[in-house]
């Protein structure tokens, strides 16, 4: 299976010059589906992660059903305002604007081995803050996977020093 033909490109969205890609064919699609958690799930046995991390949003469409299916517990990691509890922060810039991300305090272990799986790598900054987040909360990031990496952005560059996967380059 070929997991390019579910990804659309779409020129100038969300602003002209962003070639966005929209996953939501292939998570429309059973099979497609299916077999993209099926990669990220051997990776994620591959690093021997116990717990899995995803941003806030398209981080959780693909992260719940890796941790579902391994039985393993999931912690998003959000935008501001979201999470109830007390939170650490950190503020990124992105492809287009910039951003804030969120975790809950205590909600990853200190001596977690942590799998972050977000949708799409572009400039990096949103995996950097995770990054981030996951280590001041004291846990060891084992592996990152994405579904879709945007090669000529270089957001790989700020991942050097983790094993990181991804399904589909462009
Ligand atoms: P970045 O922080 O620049 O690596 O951007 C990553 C996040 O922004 C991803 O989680 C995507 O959801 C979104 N994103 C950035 N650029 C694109 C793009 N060209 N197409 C689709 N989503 C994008």
């Amino acid at each position: 299976m070929n997991l390019k033909d579910y990804i659309a490109n779409v020129p100038d969205f969300p602003i002209p010059g962003i070639q966005f890609k929209d996953i939501t064919p292939l998570i429309g699609d059973g099979k497609a589906f299916q077999h993209a958690t099926e990669l990220f799930i051997e990776f994620t046995k591959e690093v021997g992660a116990d717990v899995i991390v995803g941003p806030d949003a398209r981080g959780f469409i693909f992260g719940c059903p890796v941790a579902t299916q391994l039985g393993l517990g999931f912690v998003p990691v959000r935008k501001p305002g979201k999470l109830p509890r007390e939170v650490i922060s950190y503020k990124y810039d992105l492809e287009y604007g910039s951003n804030e991300l969120c975790l809950h305090k205590g909600d990853i272990k200190p001596a977690a081995k942590v799998l972050i799986i977000d949708d799409l790598l572009a400039t990096g900054g949103t995996i950097e803050a995770t990054i981030a987040l996951v280590e001041q909360s004291g846990a060891e990031v084992v592996g990152i996977a994405f579904l879709v990496e945007l090669e000529d952005l270089n957001g790989r560059k700020k991942l050097d020093a983790y094993k990181v996967l991804s399904l589909m380059k462009y």
